[in-house]
């Protein structure tokens, strides 16, 4: 249905938004990439992948890392344990904000796509230690991406890891109101290397395949997670996954889709085909610009709303 030179057309026509965003820089070492950089790749149950941009670029997942982390815990412990410490809706609030956490009783953080969500399932990533738990995570990012060379970046982490006080502040809430119940530098550890994880959008195309499938991997001819797992991930992928943007974003795109600081976008167009984007250009909400523009194009184009 659509071609590479169609997409390196749209590739274009999205680029030329780059200067109404920013590159994310609250975190020091994202603010190194540059805003007109902007890569797709879209990828097929049958194997087929076609890209454009540079493909080849590597960028971290931030906050998609969030919905990778979620199927992991889902998968390992169940709905039921899971939705004790995070809820279900979307909050309307920029994803680190800190105001609905004391609204809200009990105390939870009110869904797992905002930071002090995430930082709940996070905690709740099995295992004896910071290095055990990432690297099931790491190995479970491996699985979906059918790629074993995937790993994180150090810099990233680091620099994450020596700013976070945002996070940590949310990480001390939840340790009060019995949410986390471990040491907050261990769980800021463990969180700032799960937002590092770097990956091309090829791979990023291929995970986003693995939801659209309703958790199997058709090449590898695997289920990664039961198709309950996928079904509630992309739910909140519709709900929340580009924090409060969601409601225009499903108006206008209308493809289960989260997004991270890094510029990235994973979306998942159910039954079809898995899209990885990466375009750092940021708007004032902190999703890529240029990787909306872009999904907007292929959306309207060839009528890829699920609603
Ligand atoms: N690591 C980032 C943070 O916790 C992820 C945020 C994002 O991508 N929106 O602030």
């Amino acid at each position: 249905m659509y071609t590479k030179l169609e997409l390196e057309q749209f590739v274009k026509q999205a680029k030329q938004y780059a200067r109404y965003g920013k590159v994310a820089d609250y975190i020091p070492a994202l603010g190194k990439a540059n805003p007109n950089d902007l890569s797709i790749a879209i990828y097929t149950p049958d194997g087929s992948v076609i890209d454009a941009g540079d493909t080849t670029d590597k960028v971290t997942l931030q906050s998609i890392s969030k919905i990778i982390a979620l199927a992991l815990v889902l998968t390992d412990h169940g709905e039921k344990k899971v939705f004790q410490k995070v809820g279900m809706e979307p909050t309307g609030d920029p994803f680190h904000s800190i105001a609905k956490l004391e609204e809200v009783q009990p105390a939870k953080p009110l869904n797992p796509m905002i930071n002090a969500g995430a930082l709940a399932v996070t905690h709740m990533i099995n295992g004896a230690s910071v290095e055990e738990r990432f690297w099931r995570l790491l190995q479970f990012v491996r699985k979906l991406a059918g790629n074993p060379e995937i790993s994180y970046s150090k810099e990233v982490a680091k620099s994450e890891f020596e700013t976070a006080f945002l996070n940590r502040s949310l990480c001390y809430f939840l340790k009060q109101h019995g949410i986390i119940n471990e040491d907050v530098e261990e769980l800021m550890d463990l969180y700032t290397k799960q937002c590092a994880i770097e990956m091309t959008c090829v791979d990023l195309a291929r995970i986003g395949l693995v939801f659209a499938m309703d958790g199997r991997d058709p090449l590898a001819g695997e289920q990664i997670m039961p198709p309950d797992v996928a079904r509630i991930c992309k739910t909140f992928m519709v709900t929340c996954g580009m924090y409060n943007a969601s409601g225009e974003f499903a108006i206008k795109i209308g493809i289960p889709a989260k997004s991270g600081v890094s510029g990235g976008i994973l979306a998942s167009v159910p039954g079809r085909f898995g899209i990885g984007i990466f375009g750092p250009a940021l708007d004032d909400k902190g999703n890529s610009i240029t990787g909306m523009k872009l999904l907007e194009l292929l959306s309207q184009t060839y009528s890829l709303s699920i609603f």
